[in-house]
């Protein structure tokens, strides 16, 4: 893991070009790659306030952050992406309590997703446009695992930017393996419909509610995105990983202690966003490579 992380690093560090992306002319190579993972860290602290607001439906500009244990409200410099966490050493200046270590997880993680995505694409525009859905996505994820919900504020922004920024991709003649205006149509209703079959289906069989509206609005944006064929694909794959984690962890597991308390069984709920997101960004990154190798190896390609 270190050896994966550190010799990137070190190859920056370096001024070595990285994948295909590279800093602009004139700008030191050290100096553009720390922006990005600064920015990348801003944007992954604002993500953050989302996941902790947003299904509460609290707004995220205001007001400032506090501690959610002793209310205290947090100063500027107690709140820079991930150096204050590491300073106060993950607890929080007034009650000494621990501050999740999610918070500077999700910090990190964005950073280095925007340092990959600028890092391996040539095209800023498109490096810029995967790094945001990305972190909508994982902001998605995020949310729908810890309270089986996923938030208008992501669909809705995603929705807006996947759609402007189609267009801008069209003007721009960059079109960068996201979806033209035309294709983002379709598919945006081609991933809502899909999905409400399914959790139609789903709730014909399981006699109960198997789909949040939720999963409907992140396909449309996910539709959006990627085009019809590989919003369908990423249906599958969602459903083939859902699938998977669910017989093979969360039900032996539930099943497990449901026996250890002597209550009842109960199926757990599944939050399906939880694995749409991911594979939304592998059918984004290499759906059509799928496609192509599945479609040769059925002998239709
Ligand atoms: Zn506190």
């Amino acid at each position: 893991m270190s050896a994966l992380l550190v010799k990137p690093l070190l190859a920056v560090a370096a001024g070595a070009p990285l994948g295909a992306g590279a800093a602009p002319q004139g700008i030191p190579p050290w100096l553009w790659w720390g922006m990005i993972f600064m920015l990348g860290a801003i944007i992954g602290s604002f993500l953050n306030v989302c996941i902790a607001r947003w299904p509460m439906e609290l707004s995220v500009v205001a007001p400032r952050s506090r501690c959610p244990r002793c209310q205290r409200q947090i100063a500027w410099y107690e709140n820079i992406p991930l150096g204050s966490w590491v300073a106060l050493g993950g607890r929080c200046r007034g009650c000494k309590l621990p501050i999740s270590i999610q918070y500077p997880a999700v910090e990190l993680l964005i950073a280095l997703g925007w340092l990959a995505a600028f890092a391996t694409i040539a095209s800023p525009l498109t490096a810029l446009r995967v790094a945001v859905f990305g972190t909508i996505l994982a902001g998605v994820a995020i949310t729908d695992l810890q309270y089986y919900l996923i938030p208008d504020g992501f669909t809705v922004f995603g929705l807006v930017w996947v759609s402007i920024t189609s267009v801008a991709g069209v003007l721009l003649r960059d079109g960068g393996g996201f979806a033209n205006p035309y294709d983002a149509m379709i598919g945006a209703c081609v991933g809502a419909g899909a999905i409400s079959i399914i959790g139609w289906l789903g709730e014909v069989v399981l006699k109960k509610e198997a789909m949040g509206f939720g999963d409907v609005t992140l396909m449309a944006v996910v539709g959006a995105a990627v085009g019809p064929g590989r919003t369908l694909l990423t249906v599958f794959i969602g459903a083939a990983l859902g699938a998977i984690v669910f017989l093979l962890f969360v039900m032996p597991f539930t099943w497990f202690r449901s026996r250890q308390k002597h209550v009842p069984f109960e199926p757990p709920l599944v939050p399906f966003g939880v694995f749409l997101a991911p594979a939304a960004l592998v059918a984004l990154l290499w759906g059509y490579r799928l496609i192509a190798w599945y479609l040769g190896r059925i002998g239709l390609l």
